[in-house]
């Protein structure tokens, strides 16, 4: 198009039409939309298997600000998250601390399967158990502990205020507390707590709400505040540090007239899941997740309707599938979610090794096109790397999207952090297909008592075998500090991607989708290098602040 000139930009365009009318030329001469619609781009006949990379979302028109945007989806038939994430049932990713932090920020955990039925349970039962703020498992210690012994705990826990009970047992009578300046300048070390404790103790009683008991701990002027029963036994505590960042959490995943966050966890299909799940369901579990890495199995089919037949109260997910058919024996089986995904994740090798699975993006929208039609949400499993691949996956139609290696470095997840050999701070992520994982020799890694059991085999081995051939491998991930500050991020980068997109919601957005006016391109392989930064000499990619 030529440069135009003065009288052409006066009085009309270069082709000598009026300004004023580009929207009905637009309306009138090109009556297709800009872009592709998505079955246009998702063609494998034409296009091959996509993934997320491959291509991008057309923008919209933006008429509201982008905290507007909601992000409310379903995770399966009944219920509902306030946001999209979910965190894998990974050894190296989803404890309680997982399952608690997301299910506050409005997603959701599924607590892993590779340690014992009893420890799995424990972790439902803290999700179901945990009230924001109150710490209900605080390290208690006894009148007979020294004050060395208190000063050792401090440098273990990286806090030092410890309740002083008649046992040293929570649960037990409260006889004082201490703080570390209590014992800080304590000359002799071999002194009992006792001599150094508070007993003008300023406590609240069991059943108090949060705000009151922050209310009470304000006003105290003191770093803790015990919670105790009618007999002065210890309960709970509240410490001043959490007052402020615990008190609201309005996006917190809940059932309706529920105070309780929602729980969620993996097991296998072999028999002994069957009692592995009646102790969680009597620890209270919401979802159970059938963990299998091709779901369309004797095995699944029979545990789906097991489930569904003897807790009709339990939501069943099921998974993982890649195609139509696989999805279609599972919704005909019963389940109430669906898990896509077979090869894509971060720390798997599958399509390497087994020549079997799918490339994600074609998955998803194959499967959730399909379950839609049965009122089925679907998860979209594994390879999201960036905030611009979750809204990808929702675009193709999954209701949420569950991630490994994106959450599996943040404060949350099980391991310690470490130093890389390249001076970077790291955890250890691994696949559960990967050979330490399947053996289970990483204890401490991972779960903490990884090697109690060996059920992480189970989703990728029969008992049978001998020789274990690994699906996954074993690695690290960079610190992403807490999820607290990360999901949030995700969030907002979401809203403000949708924002972009010119829909107000997941639904409106994925209605575009199906109705054609949410328009998309693939991309070369240079438009991807175009894409990313490109021609710097150096950079510094920070994504939040
Ligand atoms: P202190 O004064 O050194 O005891 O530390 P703070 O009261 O400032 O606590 C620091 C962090 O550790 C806060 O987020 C607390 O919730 C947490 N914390 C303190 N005591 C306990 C405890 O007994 N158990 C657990 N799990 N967390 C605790
Ligand atoms: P990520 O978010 O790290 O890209 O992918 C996480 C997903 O990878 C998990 O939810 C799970 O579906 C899958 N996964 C985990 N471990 C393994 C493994 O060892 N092999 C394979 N094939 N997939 C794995």
């Amino acid at each position: 198009m030529p440069i135009l000139n003065g009288d052409a930009m006066t009085n009309g365009s270069a082709d000598g039409l009026d300004f004023s009318k580009a929207l009905e030329v637009l309306k009138n001469e090109y009556p297709e939309r800009d872009g592709i619609d998505v079955k246009t781009l998702i063609d494998s006949k034409v296009n091959g298997g996509l993934t997320y990379n491959d291509f991008l979302m057309l923008p919209g028109y933006i008429g509201f600000p982008a905290s507007e945007v909601t992000l409310d989806t379903p995770v399966t038939k009944r219920i509902t998250l306030k946001t999209p994430f979910v965190s894998s049932p990974m050894d190296t990713v989803t404890e309680h601390s997982m399952a608690i932090h997301i299910a506050l920020l409005g997603g959701l955990g599924i607590i892993h399967h590779n340690c014992s039925m009893e420890e799995q349970a424990e972790m439902v039962r803290k999700v179901k158990r945990f009230e924001n703020g109150f710490i209900l498992d605080p390290v208690v210690i006894s009148p007979t502990t020294t004050v060395a012994e208190a000063k050792a705990l401090k440098e273990k826990w990286g806090f030092g205020g410890f309740p002083v009970t008649e046992d040293g047992t929570l649960r037990s009578k409260l006889v004082g507390i201490i703080t570390p300046r209590d014992v800080q300048f304590h000359a002799n070390l071999n002194d009992p707590v006792t001599a150094v404790m508070s007993t003008d103790l300023v406590t609240a009683r069991q059943g108090i709400d949060l705000r009151e008991a922050n209310d009470i701990l304000s006003k105290s002027k003191k770093g803790k505040l015990p919670i105790v029963d009618e007999n002065f036994n210890l309960i709970a505590l509240l410490s001043r540090s959490d007052l402020m960042k615990n008190l609201h959490y309005p996006l917190a995943s809940k059932l309706p007239h529920s105070k309780q966050l929602i729980s969620a966890a993996a097991i296998g299909t072999r028999p002994e899941d069957k009692i592995r799940l009646q102790k969680l369901v009597e620890a209270g579990l919401d979802i159970v997740v059938l963990d299998s890495s091709q779901g369309n199995s004797l095995y699944q089919i029979d545990m789906i309707k097991y489930v569904k037949e003897k807790y009709p109260g339990l939501d069943v997910i099921g998974g993982n599938v890649v195609t139509r058919e696989q999805a279609a024996a599972l919704i005909a089986a019963g389940v109430d979610g669906l898990r896509i995904g077979m090869g894509s994740g971060s720390a798997c090798i599958t399509q390497e090794v087994m020549a079997v699975g799918r490339p994600q993006a074609t998955s998803v929208f194959n499967i959730a096109q399909f379950a839609r039609r049965f009122g089925v949400p679907c998860i979209a499993d594994g390879g999201i790397q960036n905030v611009g691949h979750i809204v990808k996956g929702l675009a193709l139609g999954a209701s949420t999207v569950m991630m490994g290696g994106l959450l599996a470095g943040t404060t949350e997840s099980p391991g310690e952090y470490f130093v890389s050999h390249d001076g970077q701070l790291v955890k250890a992520y691994r696949g559960m297909g990967s050979i330490d994982a399947m053996e289970d020799k990483k204890a401490g890694v991972g779960s903490k008592n990884a090697k109690a059991s060996n059920a992480g085999t189970a989703r990728y081995f029969s008992e049978g075998d001998r020789v274990l051939v690994a699906q996954g491998v074993s690695g690290s991930v960079r610190d992403r500090g807490s999820i607290t500050k990360f999901v949030p991020y995700l969030m907002a980068g979401v809203q403000h991607s949708l924002q972009d997109i010119g829909v107000k919601s997941v639904r409106e957005f994925q209605e575009g989708v199906r109705n054609g006016t949410v328009r998309f391109e693939l991309r070369t392989a240079s438009a991807q290098a175009e894409g990313n930064v490109h021609g710097l000499h150096s950079f510094d990619k920070k994504l939040y602040s």
